[in-house]
């Protein structure tokens, strides 16, 4: 018999399971499994005993926040799709999880797809929807397997198709496939992709709760954020309430990477300390080596250095010390990590990634990049770290989609905490860390 070992204990001792309550634990392939434990009871409740604004009143009740990184309060996006004029309205999935290192949406969809297409049956009934679509990325195989098994299985049994439950409520679920685009993870992107339109974002207001798929009302929601749902209509809004923090509810799904003794999926009551993520249930960094930072929010992020340990994961703290909760990826750096060069990782990823569309994302990403890439080889003058502060700022100001707003992040958070590291490279020649190649042999 495996003995389980220490680490283990604290892996899982400070973590409460919601949005991966079923995950590992049942067969994802098998509808059986799902409603043995309880999976659509919450939609037949709502179906039969409840009305749709009963059903948003308990979504704005329990807190429920946007897990893809927005926050925006999920009950209020509810109340605004069902309010939206037009007999016509859509149930959408943000499955297009692309930050590096993040593998949240993607463990649910293999583990528990039902969770999500329950909850897409309950808001399209909160709002008024007959139809939902799943936007998943064609990378995640597994996932769209599941997915589509999942949807064959809950037409078979009655759960998705016409008259649930023998009311008057139709409702069914497609797949539309991504093809790996970062900026379709944006919500306007992502609806122009899925109707078969280049997918690049488009100015709001209109916001898609009043025009989206097709010009339509449409209700868009990520992954993380529909598989709470079912729990939060079994357990009541109170139960959901009580986890957290006053203005971050529940619980939130990290992917846990990088430089730390325990890698993998987490999650953890909101408000829980990055120093409990990574010291007790990431157990620490390995081979004898000192925390560095940790990221969290991916290439939309900051670096957090250790005087920000005892910081709470919430919406409202990661953003007061320069970095936002994103969608749930969490890197972990030590000592051997160079924060120039992973400034000018993130940078690269975001210049990849851009769409191109407005200039201050397309060039003045591109230009802050080349300053980095001048810095990491040897050739940086004190006067461009000036030059980097404020395009940051010009970029973040003017660019269209939270992308660009987003992509200077990781430079200036790291400008801000590891200062030291960007005048070592320039005035000095040394990269502290012994990363940069160039300097190495300056
Ligand atoms: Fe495209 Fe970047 Fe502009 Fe967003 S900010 S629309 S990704 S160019």
């Amino acid at each position: 018999e495996k003995k389980l070992r220490l680490h283990d204990v604290h892996f899982f001792q400070a973590q409460q399971r919601v949005a991966l309550r079923h995950c590992g634990l049942i067969n994802p392939e098998d509808v059986t499994e799902y409603i043995a434990c309880g999976g659509y009871f919450a939609l037949a409740d709502v179906l039969l005993h409840q009305t749709p604004a009963q059903v948003i009143e308990t979504v704005k009740k329990s807190g429920l926040r946007g897990r893809g990184g927005g926050g925006f309060p999920t009950g209020k996006k509810w109340e605004m799709a069902a309010a939206a004029p037009g007999a016509e309205k859509y149930v959408v999935c943000n499955a297009d999880e692309g930050d590096p290192g993040a593998f949240m949406d993607r463990s649910i969809l293999e583990g528990d797809p039902h969770s999500v297409l329950e909850a897409m049956a309950i808001a399209g009934y909160a709002i008024g929807a007959a139809e939902g679509y799943i936007y998943v990325r064609a990378e995640y195989p597994i996932a769209v397997e599941r997915l589509e098994r999942a949807i064959r299985q809950a037409r078979e049994q009655g759960l998705l198709g016409r008259r649930l439950f023998n009311t008057g409520f139709d409702f069914d679920i497609d797949l539309r496939l991504g093809a790996g685009a970062f900026v379709c993870g944006e919500e306007t992107a992502l609806l122009r992709s899925a109707t078969g339109q280049r997918g690049e974002p488009r100015p709001r207001p209109p916001y898609p709760a009043q025009c989206g798929l097709w010009g339509k009302p449409t209700l868009l929601n990520n992954v993380e954020t529909y598989a709470n749902v079912p729990a939060i209509i079994s357990r009541g809004a109170d139960w959901f309430a009580s986890m957290g923090t006053e203005n971050s509810k529940g619980t939130k799904v990290f992917s846990l990477a990088g430089k730390i003794m325990n890698t993998g999926l987490i999650e953890v009551p909101m408000g829980t300390t990055l120093r409990t993520i990574v010291f007790n249930i990431g157990g620490g960094i390995p081979h004898g080596r000192k925390f560095k930072a940790v990221q969290t929010g991916g290439p939309s992020g900051g670096c957090i250095p250790e005087a920000g340990l005892d910081t709470p994961v919430d919406y409202d703290s990661l953003r007061r010390i320069g970095s936002m909760m994103g969608s749930g990826g969490l890197i972990v750096m030590d000592e051997s990590d160079c924060m120039v060069d992973i400034a000018k990782f993130y940078l690269q990823f975001s210049q990849d990634e851009s769409c191109g569309q407005c200039t201050p994302c397309r060039v003045g990403v591109k230009r802050m990049t080349e300053i980095l890439e001048r810095i990491t080889e040897g050739k940086g003058e004190m006067s461009d770290l000036d030059e980097l502060a404020d395009l940051a700022r010009e970029v973040k100001d003017a660019s269209l989609c939270g992308l660009g707003q987003t992509a200077p992040n990781p430079v200036l958070s790291t400008l801000q905490y590891f200062r030291d590291e960007y005048e070592a490279h320039i005035r000095d020649k040394r990269c502290p860390a012994g990363v940069c190649r160039a300097l190495l042999d300056y």
